[in-house]
Formats: structure tokens, C-alpha cells, sequence
């Protein structure tokens, strides 16, 4: 866990709690360049969360630990702890954002999570061959020799559709013999 600020003019800070040790990170970008510093004081455990103060010569970060109160001042991109405490009465308090982790520049940029993929509903089957009839489910297609149907994919049409119960072709409901093999219906 660790702790973000942003201090103006393109500085951030990044304060973060490792063991016993306090990491804090200034990291500065400009146009066309970046530059970042960290620096680790031995302050103990957190008892609270760091706060960070802007005054008239800088800006000084608070550590209040189980060793008690540390602070660092962070002044034209130095990071230097203070001996004593300073007045802080008038300083002003800076918001801390709470971030995951500090940024690191050896590694890359974490990618971003992948979408998950959506469900397939369905394992297609597997086509069915049958001598010269082959069906396919999902799009439901059938074809007998020469002569395919297909249902679903977005046709109604094939809705209330009359097949041949001799050789399985599409007839309509007004044949009296099938036009493929002229069965009678
Ligand atoms: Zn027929």
C-alpha cells in the first residue's frame, strides 16, 4: 500500500511503507523527460497514514510510527529528513490518494486486464454425416446430396416449414407430392 501525491508543476510523490522502512519517491515529469528519485528512512511500522504538508520552504511529509514522529522534506527534488520538529501550525495539508503501488521504471507498465471472454453457450457439435445427408447444429443446417436447409441464423422464414418424410426436402403445406422425390403427402 502506498500513498500518492501530486505536488504541482509535474512532481508526485509516492510514500510507502516496506517493514520498517519508509520509501519515498519523488518523481518529476517535464516535457520530454521524467525523472525520479527514491530515498528509504528507517521510521518503523505506520501507526497511521502519512500526511503531507506544503509550508513556505517546502514540502514536509509527517511519519507518525511505533518509533514516534518522523519527517522529510522534500525540497527542489531532494528528499531529506528533518531533525526536530517543524513548525507546522500554518502549513497547509495535502491530500494523499491511496495507490496500489508506487511506480517502478525497470518494470513495464502492468497490461491491463483482459476482457473476460463471453461464454460460449454451446460446444458446437460436431457435424453429422450420415451417407450423403450432413447435418450441422448451430446454425442448425442439414444437406441431403446437392440440396442444403439451414434454420436459425436470423431466418424465421424457416418457422412452420413442411419437409418430405421420405427424403427430408422442404415442401409446402399445399404439395400433394414432394418435388424432390414425389412422394405423396
Ligand atoms: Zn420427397
Amino acid at each position: 500500500m502506498a500513498y500518492k501525491c501530486e505536488l504541482g508543476n509535474g512532481q508526485e510523490v509516492y510514500i510507502e511503507n516496506q517493514g520498517v522502512q519508509t520509501l519515498v519517491t519523488l518523481a518529476s515529469s517535464g516535457p520530454g523527460q521524467q525523472q525520479q528519485a527514491s530515498t528509504g528512512f528507517q521510521t518503523g511500522k505506520w501507526t497511521v497514514p502519512p500526511t503531507l504538508f506544503r509550508t513556505a520552504t517546502g514540502v514536509i511529509l509527517r511519519i507518525e510510527s511505533e518509533q514516534g514522529q518522523s519527517f522529510v522534506q522534500l525540497q527542489g527534488g531532494g528528499i531529506s529528513t528533518m531533525s526536530g520538529t517543524p513548525a507546522l501550525s500554518n502549513a497547509e495539508v495535502l491530500s494523499l490518494q491511496q495507490v496500489e503501488t508506487r511506480p517502478n521504471k525497470s518494470m513495464p507498465p502492468m497490461e491491463p486486464m483482459k476482457p473476460m471472454e463471453p461464454m460460449k453457450p454451446m460446444e458446437p457439435m460436431k457435424p453429422m454425416k450420415m451417407g450423403n445427408m450432413e447435418m450441422n447444429m448451430n446454425p442448425m443446417q442439414m444437406r441431403m446430396g446437392n440440396m442444403s436447409m439451414q434454420v436459425g441464423s436470423g431466418s424465421s422464414a424457416s418457422f412452420g416449414k413442411h419437409f418430405c418424410p421420405q427424403c427430408g426436402a422442404s415442401v409446402t403445406p399445399s404439395d400433394r407430392f414432394c418435388s424432390n422425390c414425389g412422394h405423396q403427402l
